[in-house]
Order: C-alpha cells, then structure tokens, then sequence
C-alpha cells in the first residue's frame, strides 16, 4: 500500500489527476482533473481505494495514519472556503461519496449535508439568512444519514417497505398532502423543522439510537458506511452481471458542499455533452431548481428541460435553464466544451447552481446506446477529435450488438395506435409480457418468457429484473433516472416518464387511459420513439443505417483476422455476405436433414444409414447425391470467389434412426425388408456414448462410399459452376480426427474421386483444399503430423472444448453454473473461449502445424468464433481467420479490428 491515502483537490490544483481512477475511483480522478482545468470544483479530497482493500482487509479497521491526513485535507478545505467544519458562526458541511474505477451508477451511496447538528444550525441559518433551506438540508441529512449510516451499513435488514428512508419518505409525504404541496420544495420552515423533530422520534423508535449530533461523528460514521456499501447487496449483485473484480473497492470523496436547494436562483441538473440515446450533437440534460443532486435522478419531479431545442414532448411546457438562467447556461455550455475539447469523448456531468454560481460535481464518459455510439464516434471524426482507430474503439462489441438488435417493424407500428408515450431511454424494440416486480421479471424469464418490467420508477433494487426482462418500462423519471441510466448501459430498449401510465403493483394491473392491463398481457414497446403499444408487434432488423457501414469499412482497415460465417444454406450465405462474411468457414452438410425440405433427403439418409450392404447403401447415396449436390452448388454459387469450407457428414448415424413406428414401416417398405429386421438393424446402431462413438471420420473409414459422394457431390459442383463462369473455391474438411492415418485414409478416397471427376468432365484439375477440424486433443497434439496432410486446421472449440475438460457438451447446464457462481470458472468456457487450457492446445496446434506446413491456413469455426474476447485471442495466436454465425459477423470484424489495434499499441 501506498503511503498517501489521501489526494486533495480544489482552487485550480489537485493532487490527482484523471488517469489516477484505480486510485481515487473513476469520480474522485475526474474531480480532480476538472479541478486542474480550471473548472470550478468544490474543494475537497479523495480517500484512496486502497484504504478500502484495507479496510475489507482487516476486519474493517482503517490504516494508521488516516485520520491524520483526512483531518490535514479537511484544513485545506476550511481554509479554501473559508468556513470550518463544525465551526458554529461559519459551518463547513461536507458530501461524503462513493466511487469506483468504473462507474457502477446508484449501487452505492452518497451522504449530503455532514456537519449539520444543534452547534452548526443556528450558525448557519444566521449566514444564509434562510431557515427554510437549512431545514430542507438537514431533513435530507436525516433521511440519507439514517438509510445508509445507520440501517444499511450497520446490517439493520427491514421488513419490505418498512426501511428508515421509506417511513421517512411517507412522512414526508403525509405532510405534503396535509399542506397541499405538490412537490417538497413548497413545504415551509415551520413543516420542515416539526418534520425533522418527527424524523428523529422516528429513528430512535425503529433504529433503537439517536440520530448523531455531532460533525465528526457525522463524518467517520458516512465515511465508513460508503466504504460498506461497496459490499452492499446491490452493489454486489451489479458487480456480477458487469463482470467487475469485488477486490477493486471504492474511493471516498469528501467535498464541500454547495446548495441547489437555497431558493429559485439555486438547482441542481445531470446533463450529457451530447445525446446519449440518439448521439446527436445537442447539449441534453435535465435540472430542477430549488433542490439537491438526488431529485432529478430519483424522477421526485419531472425534471426541466436543459435547453429550448432538446424539449420533448413530455417536458415541452416546461422552463428549459436556457430561459431561465441564461447566464448560467452559457457557461455550463462553455464547459461543455471545454470537457469534450479535454476528454475527446461524450461526458456525463453534474452541476450544481448555488445562488446563481454554478459548481460542476462530476464529469465522467457518458454511457451510451448503440446508435448514439456509432454517430458520436463517426462525428466526433469529422470534428478531428479523435482519429479513425479512436473510432474503431469507441463502439463496443456489445453496442455493434445492439446496433443489429431487432427494432420494430415499422409497417406493424403504422397501423398500430400508441396506448402511451414516454421518454426513449434505451433503444431498439421489444415485446413480452408485462410484470410488476423485478422478482417476477426474473422468475418469468427463468422460465423462457419473455417480460417487459413495469414499474412506477426503477431503483437499484430493481437491476437483476430489469436484467432479465427484454424491456423496461416506468411510469415517472427522466432521461437520467436509474432506469435510463442502467438500461441505457446494458443497451436494453427503454421508456422511463411515460406519464398517462398507472401502475398498481398489488393489484398487479397498468392503467392506461382507462385501459386496464393484467400482470402478463402482452404489450410492445418502441424505445428509440418511446411509444408503448398493447399486444405484439413485430420486430425487423435495424442494419441498414448508412452510418454503420461507413463505420465497418473503417473497421476493416484496421483488422488482420479474417472473418468467415457458418451457413449452409444459399440464404444464410447471402446474408452473412451481406453483414460481411469473406468466406464460409463451416457447411455441415448434415443440416439438409433438418428442418425446411429436409423430409425426402432425410428419408434417403435413413435408409442409406439402416442399409445392410454395400449395394443397399450405395443405391440409397445416389438416389441422395442430387440432394446435397445441389445445397453444395447453391451455396457455392452465393458465395462467388470466396472459400466454402465442407464439413464432411459429422454426427452419430444413430441420431437419425427413425423412432416413430410409421416412419420405420414406410423405411422397411423402401428396403423390402420386415419391420422385425429394421428394429433390429436400428438396435445394431445404438450407442452409449455417441459423442464419441461411430461418427466423424470414423463413418468415412467403414463407409467410404459415404465420403465419396459427398466429395463428388463438392468436385462437380465446383466444375459446372467454373463453367458457368464463377469461382468455385471449395475446402473439404474431415471432421473429430484424431489420427494423420485418418487423414490419409480419407485422402485416397478423395484423390479418387477427383480423378474420376476430372476424367468425366474433361479437365486437368479442379482447384479445392484438403484439410481437417482439429477438435480432439489428440489431434491438436500430433499437429505437425497432421499438418503434413492437411492444407488447412480449422478448430472446432466446440467439441475441443468439451474434450479437453470432459464436459459433456450438452449436460453442462448441472453444473458449471454453480462452477461460475463458485468461481471455479471465470465463465462459461463453452462461451468464451478457454485461453489458459483449450487455447494452449489451440497455440500450440497452430505452431506445430505450421512447422511441417509454412503455408497451413489455420481458422476457428466453434462458436467461439463470434465471441469477441475469443476473436481476441484467435488474433493473438495468429490464425487467418474466424468463422460464426452470420449475424456475429460484424461483431467478430470489430473485435477483430480491436484486438489490432490493441495487438499495435502493445
Ligand atoms: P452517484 O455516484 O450515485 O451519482 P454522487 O456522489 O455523484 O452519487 O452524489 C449524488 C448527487 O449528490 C450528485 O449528483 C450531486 O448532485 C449531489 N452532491 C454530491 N456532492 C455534492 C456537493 N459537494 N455539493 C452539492 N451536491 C452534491
Ligand atoms: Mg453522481
Ligand atoms: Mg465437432
């Protein structure tokens, strides 16, 4: 641990800076950057996240010395503002608040207001000349104090709805109505201090304590409780779906605070340097005079409006800062400039107006949807503020997701009347069945449901619902409250303020314009236009945007990795050409028995698979051969100058062996032979273990009639096709080898077939590689003989996967979430590619392949080939190439371009 626990900022100087967020969490960095820039800062200082390892560390004790140093930087900040804290004429109060190195938005807590107490109120009444606003203050302390100090970070676990803050909030509401407010802010000096008097009756009845009376105490206690809240359930449950390490900890900021809540020429705003939902280049954000930071983010009030050409239809009636604060909003927009200018990206930023003199509180890069990713990066370089590579990685993989995520078919939506409209939060389209709580949301979705979440607003609380439903859908709350914020993250369609909504969440039923919905109706929402409709819609894809092309020609300027796609018809190879698939790197010619048409080929398998002898077998391939032949050709024809990689027929025969009675009397029919005598051939073919039993390679070996006609079938194609004037670029590939022998067994069978081929159609060779999946660990070990056959290795990390460790492909579901949950695996490796095992056979493969072949092609064609930290490694380990499903296709090429750039600045 470092020496310095504790880093100041403040007056144009700071001891940090915004590289520092390991440190001094992402707020505490940018605090103190803004504070070197210039902008105007609060003074304060920032607790570093070692002292909060430490502080998990030993049993919740803090390292010697820090108590020293905070009370050092809190001089500075006395000094700076001339007040003290806990100083009765001129009292300091200060925030105490939370923040990692990535921003985990309302997983942890933030306490305002410390230092107000019976010795500082009357001093500070006397400064401001404003009782009204110290009550307002200190009931916030109280409410915020008691929440997080005293119930959550002690352990104090409330019966549902029966926490401090939310019998505090009722009260508070009681009073409300009682005096007619309609909001907090029109609550008098006389309703506020019997409120606070109240509050702490309240506190001592359920909490069993007093509330603090003293600054310091105040202090130590807010202090402690946000290095807690890094371990707070939320916090913890967040943790887990981002993937953020629970050893990282959190900073604690310290900061003196400034008022939004001192009268109509104080408030407080959260505001995006651009557009966070669409990317447009337009100052957006919300503000609320008379009132602290949380307001505008909890959705209390419907928020006002930034400037006069952001309104929308929800808050267009009411004031934008612009109009009411002119001055001010020019000089926010001045910084607004200042910070994009500073940070080349889109900031998030919280202001504060005190009297008329604004404060920033935090800057940090604004979450984003897909879209607005994509135009913010794409504008941000015609601007020159940042250059093509900075543009390649400021879209996630994830957002490019997203960007090809479905919208909602706008044909549909023509003909369709809106039952509401709300704020778009969070983009695309989605449909489902409507839950009220986040517990039903997860537990619907569990069960292969698809739900939309409808709550009055979203808290934290919410997040693992809100996770688990296709979309989210409140009734209060702006563009920044948690529910756009979060959604906004995970770039889950969204519609936050949707104001004509009525939810009961007891009776379980939404009412909308007199309409009333039941928990399960289905409703469909539109969360790029905020328009709720009831019963389903359909969905189109949202890939034609012309920004997105532009923006993937540049991506593949910056990439080595090639990118193939899986497909095995002639429509998936059009599309995949389409999203940008430079080849196919898979064809499993056994997907022709399945599903569409599959009925009479899949007849002629069956009886090629049950056949007795080689005369049986052969007359069932020919009648066969046209079937494949014309999915091989087609496919190739689509594919036009590109490599088709062919699968020879991979699965246990036995996966096809008729089950139902009728289908084996109509197969012993096609035979001539008795429906006892099928049983009996279909028993012969049963297998124990399949997946490693007679299938692969191995049909090859007892069948090579099998073999060949498949091969014929990929040879003639490729010459009648060259005849009709296109490229044929075929690569036949044998599957679960585990031998060279194999190899070289299959290699005569297809040498012989190509002089056949040859000799009929009159031509001296037809152009195909040679070479084989390397998906048995065996195989990956003998590479370099292998290699000696084959043209090219194209890893199955499927099956490799599943062979290296002994998990059943198919039977994982039992255990290895509990493997994840326990940690015993980072993730799923049949997700993301295991690089420290499986990739050690993939690495080494691929070295000594390529020492007996300089020239062995080498791909991956496991489902690993979409996965961008997989494609990462395939960069890494130098293969030429991925292959994946066609609408991974862009995904893979960003990563791929991402690892380049990554692999380029070492
Ligand atoms: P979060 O991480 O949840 O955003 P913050 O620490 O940013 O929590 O605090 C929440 C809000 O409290 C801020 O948006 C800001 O408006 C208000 N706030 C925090 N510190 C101060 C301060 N020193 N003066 C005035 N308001 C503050
Ligand atoms: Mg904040
Ligand atoms: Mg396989």
């Amino acid at each position: 641990m470092r020496e310095k626990l504790v880093y100041v900022f403040g007056g144009g100087r700071a001891d940090g800076d915004a590289t520092m967020k390991n440190l001094l969490g992402g707020k505490g960095a940018n605090l103190a950057e803004m504070a070197r820039l210039g902008v105007p800062v609060p003074p304060g200082f920032t607790i570093t996240t070692e002292v909060c390892t430490h502080f998990y560390a030993r049993g919740r004790a803090y390292p010697d010395g820090l108590k020293a140093e905070v009370a050092a930087a809190l001089t500075g900040v006395e000094r700076e503002m001339k007040m003290g804290f806990g100083d009765p004429d001129r009292p300091l109060l200060v925030s105490i608040r939370s923040g990692a190195r990535k921003s985990m938005p309302g997983m942890m807590e933030t306490v305002l207001n410390v230092g107000l107490c019976s010795r500082t109120i009357p001093g500070l009444v006397k400064l401001t000349d404003n009782p009204r606003f110290v009550y307002d203050a200190y009931r916030r302390l109280i409410m915020m104090y008691s929440d997080v100090v005293m119930e959550k970070a002690a352990g104090v676990e409330p019966a549902e709805g029966q926490g401090i803050r939310q019998q505090l909030d009722r009260m508070l509401d009681g009073v409300k109505k009682a005096r007619g407010c309609a909001s907090d802010a029109d609550l008098s000096e006389a309703d506020l201090q019997d409120l606070v008097k109240r509050f702490k009756a309240k506190i001592v009845e359920v909490l069993g304590q007093e509330f603090p009376d003293d600054a310091q105490e105040q202090l130590w206690g807010a202090i402690g409780a946000v290095f807690s809240s890094w371990n707070g359930r939320r916090a913890i449950s967040y943790r887990r779906i981002e993937g953020i390490p629970h050893e990282w900890g959190t900073a604690v900021t310290v900061q003196a605070m400034v008022f939004g809540n001192m009268g109509d020429s104080s408030a407080t705003g959260v505001a995006f340097s651009r557009n966070p939902a669409t990317g447009e280049n337009r100052f957006y954000g919300e503000w609320l005079p008379n009132a602290q930071g949380e307001d505008v983010v909890a959705g209390i009030r419907t928020p006002n409006p930034l400037n006069d050409a952001t309104k929308s239809e929800q808050n267009r009636h009411l004031p934008s800062l612009e109009s009411a604060m002119t001055e001010v909003y020019a000089r926010l927009d001045g910084i607004r400039g200042e910070l994009e200018a500073h940070f080349h990206d889109m900031q998030d930023i919280e202001f504060t107006i005190q009297d008329g003199r604004l404060w920033m509180l935090q800057c940090r890069v604004g979450k984003r949807t897909g879209t607005a990713a994509l135009n913010i990066a794409m504008d941000m370089l015609e601007e020159k503020l940042i250059d093509e590579r900075e543009v390649v990685r400021r879209v996630t993989p994830a957002q490019l997701d997203e960007l090809l995520h479905p919208i909602v078919d706008p044909q549909a939506e023509k003909s369709a009347q809106p039952l509401a409209s709300g704020l778009p939060a969070g983009p695309g389209g989605a449909t489902g069945q409507i839950v009220f709580t986040a517990a039903a949301a997860v537990e619907w979705a569990a069960q292969g449901k698809p739900v939309i979440l409808v709550r009055e607003e979203t808290n934290p609380e919410d997040v693992e619902g809100m996770r688990a439903a296709e979309g989210i859908l409140t009734a209060r709350g702006g563009m920044t409250s948690h529910a756009a914020l979060v959604a906004r993250g995970w770039g889950k369609c969204c519609i936050v303020g949707c104001a004509g909504l009525h939810v009961d969440v007891h009776a379980r039923t939404l009412t909308v314009d007199g309409k009333v919905l039941k928990e399960g109706d289905p409703v469909t929402l539109n969360g790029t236009r905020g328009r709720v409709y009831a019963g389903r819609l359909g969905m189109v894809s949202a890939a034609e945007n012309p920004r997105f092309v532009a923006f993937m020609q540049i991506v593949d300027r910056h990439r080595r990795l090639g990118v193939r796609t899986n497909a095995e018809t002639p429509e998936d190879a059009l599309k995949a050409r389409g999203f940008g698939a430079e080849g196919i790197g898979l064809f499993r010619t056994e997907h022709m028995f399945y599903g569409k048409d599959s009925e009479k080929p899949l007849f002629l398998l069956r009886r090629m698979i049950v056949s007795a002898s080689v005369a049986e077998r052969r007359a069932a391939l020919d009648e066969l051969y046209p079937y494949v032949k014309k999915d091989i050709k087609d496919t190739m024809a689509v594919m036009d100058g590109l490599p088709v990689t062919f699968r020879l027929l991979d699965p246990p025969l036995h996966e096809f062996v008729p089950k139902g009675a009728k289908e084996r009397a109509s197969l012993a029919k096609a035979l001539g032979i008795t429906a006892a005598e099928l049983d009996q051939r279909a028993e012969a073919l049963h297998e124990s273990n399949p997946m490693m039993g007679h299938r692969g390679v191995r049909l090859g070996v007892t069948y090579p009639e099998i073999t060949e006609m498949q091969v014929r079938a990929i040879l003639e194609s490729a010459v009648e096709l060259t005849r009709e004037g296109k490229r044929a670029l075929p690569e036949i590939m044998v599957p679960v080898v585990a031998t060279v022998t194999e190899l070289d067994h299959q290699k005569v069978v297809v040498d012989r077939v190509h002089a056949e081929v040859c000799a009929a159609h009159g031509v001296a060779k037809v152009d195909f590689l040679y070479g084989t999946m390397i998906e048995i660990p065996r195989a990956a070990l003998t590479a370099d003989h292998i290699a000696r056959t084959a043209q090219f290795f194209s890893f199955g990390t499927n099956d490799l996967t599943q062979m290296t460790f002994g998990f059943s492909r198919d039977d994982i579901g039992g255990f290895v979430p509990a493997y994840v949950e326990q940690k015993l695996l980072p993730v799923d490796p049949f997700q993301m590619l295991d690089v420290d095992g499986v990739g050690q056979l993939v690495r080494m493969a691929c070295e000594l392949g390529r020492r007996t072949n300089p020239h062995l092609h080498l791909g991956i064609c496991g489902e690993h080939g979409g996965e961008p930290n997989s494609v990462a490694f395939c960069h890494r380990v130098g293969l030429d190439y991925v292959s994946c499903s066609p609408f991974r296709v862009p995904i893979a090429r960003l990563a791929a371009a991402q690892a380049a750039l990554e692999d380029a600045a070492g």
